[in-house]
């Protein structure tokens, strides 16, 4: 029950915002108290758009002409109520590093509510909440930019992620490792729901919440589980095929998440939760984007089986209601052909091979990478040159821009003969066109949002506009934009991202 009396008649800084939008009864909060409290964003003081997605304003069919007005500002910052949403925080728990964590939840997160078109308004950064332990409720400017961006890269890229719709900033002071300012995005996705949320009923032995999430996740996000003999079964699978489809494409486009706890796993498999992640430059399997993950644990190799890991405490959780060991390990082995597969047939697509996998082609992936992990070569790079030296032929004079890129051009030259002879027989100008449509131009380097920081430091938000139309069709050549597909300036491997944000 939200106790709280109504604002005064009359006052129009109060009113409720009307985004033109149909709000569900039946989202996240049909729950029922025991998953969330009910509370206000707390007000930004002085709020300006800083970005704002017409795309994913789109998505949650909300006309996008509302991201230029004022009063949708104040609402989108958390200082007036969007008409017809009951905020609330969410609980969930989750295993941080591999250790159980205990009672985390939306500490800065406020859900406002779910469309009748399915998909769920969420605002980060939006003040305290009952789940904010020692943090302030806040999120700073510079890593809601990165989140911004990075939501809408993905989306470009075709890798299913939560989106974001707008950042707003203001000068409010938060403290990080330095003195930043705070900014609020708002995040849109069918569900929020992570891992954790299933495992918070599990250790609390509270199996009536447990089965009503995953009813609710089944009923509105899996409905095919419905029918099967086992539906939380089913549902583990479900999520486990997502998990190493999502997993294969991280791999595939070398994005490297930074903070995979079991409370970051979104439960229909999205890119939740944009941290200290980034995409690869030179080629690093042992890479490590957090600063703060002294083990290596998020290490980019590393990924595919930490989301296993992940899957495995899901499965934990959901066993009271499968009932059944053999049928809850049965489920998670799922991942086990899911995810080689989803990668195998993600890195035939980059290297352009048609027609059904062979034998021999893992062979030639791995042969691939050993050769970009043993120069740091620039992953994005190398994709993009291989792709363009297909579309013309494939021959040495195509070749030289990708044999440029090697020291040891003896081991290039050995690799690229297997390669010719796998595309023997394929029409390379098709091979090459369908290898520019999966091996993109441009991703989010780290130096690149970090230009658009501190631009957007001096209240110039310019260059994320710029960025977000060449990231959202990432795929595209965008004559002119050079810089932005080259290699990283020597400052970027200088910049320090920490979980700090
Ligand atoms: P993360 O790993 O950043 O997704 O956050 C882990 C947990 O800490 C979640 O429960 C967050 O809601 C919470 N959290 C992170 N930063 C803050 C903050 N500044 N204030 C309150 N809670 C936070
Ligand atoms: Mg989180």
């Amino acid at each position: 029950m939200d106790m709280r009396p109504p604002p005064p008649a009359g006052d129009a800084a109060q009113a409720p915002v009307d985004l033109g939008l149909r709000w569900s009864p039946d989202g996240f909060a049909a729950l029922g108290p025991g998953f969330f409290t009910e509370l206000r964003p707390t007000p930004l003081p002085a709020p300006y758009w800083v970005a704002g997605s017409a795309q994913a304003a789109a998505l949650l069919g909300m006309d996008a002409v509302l991201l230029e007005r004022d009063d949708v500002l104040q609402a989108l910052a958390g200082n007036r109520p969007v008409a017809g949403t009951r905020p609330l925080a969410s609980v969930y728990s989750g295993h941080q590093f591999g250790v159980w964590a205990g009672q985390l939840g939306d500490g800065r997160a406020i859900l406002l509510g779910e469309t009748e078109s399915g998909q769920e308004l969420q605002l980060k950064g939006s003040g305290r909440t009952p789940y904010s332990r020692m943090g302030d409720g806040r999120a700073v400017l510079r890593s809601s930019i990165r989140e911004f961006l990075c939501s809408e890269a993905m989306a470009g890229l075709g890798i299913p992620t939560t989106r974001a719709l707008s950042v707003a900033g203001s000068d409010l002071p938060v403290a990080r490792e330095t003195m930043e300012t705070g900014a609020v995005v708002a995040r849109v996705a069918p569900s929020f729901i992570r891992f954790g949320h299933f495992e918070h009923f599990a250790a609390r032995g509270d199996q009536a919440s447990l089965r009503l999430l995953a009813d609710h996740v089944i009923a509105r996000h899996y409905p095919d589980c419905r029918e099967a003999g086992n539906p939380h079964a089913a549902l583990l699978q479900a999520v486990a095929q997502r998990t190493a489809a999502l997993l294969a494409q991280w791999q595939a486009v070398g994005f490297c998440h930074g903070v995979m706890n079991t409370d970051n796993m979104s439960i229909l498999g999205l890119t939740i939760d944009y941290g200290p992640f980034q995409f690869l430059d030179g080629f690093d399997p042992g890479h490590i984007c957090n600063h703060s993950d002294t083990q290596g644990r998020y290490a980019f190799a590393r990924q595919p089986s930490v989301a296993y890991w992940n899957l495995f405490c899901l499965g934990r959780a959901l066993l009271p209601l499968i009932g059944d060991e053999d049928q809850a390990r049965a489920a998670l082995q799922v991942y086990e052909t899911a995810f080689p597969q989803a990668l195998e047939a993600a890195l035939g697509a980059k290297l352009g091979l048609a027609g059904p996998p062979r034998e021999d082609d893992r062979a030639l992936f791995d042969a691939a990478l050993h050769l970009l992990a043993g120069e740091r070569t620039d992953y994005t790079i190398f994709w993009r040159r291989l792709s363009q030296a297909v579309a013309g032929g494939a021959d040495a004079a195509a070749l030289a821009p990708v044999r440029d890129l090697f020291a040891d051009r003896t081991a290039f030259d050995a690799w690229a003969e297997r390669y010719r002879a796998r595309l023997a027989g394929q029409d390379l100008a098709r091979a090459g066109a369908a290898m520019l449509a999966v091996n993109p131009r441009f991703v989010l380097r780290n130096h690149l949002a970090e230009q658009a920081i501190r631009r957007a430091q001096q209240k110039d938000f310019s260059e994320i506009r710029r960025l977000l139309a060449l990231l959202s069709t990432p795929y595209d050549e965008h004559p002119g934009n050079d810089a932005d597909a080259d290699f990283p300036p020597d400052w970027a491997s200088s910049i320090e991202i920490s979980c700090s944000s």
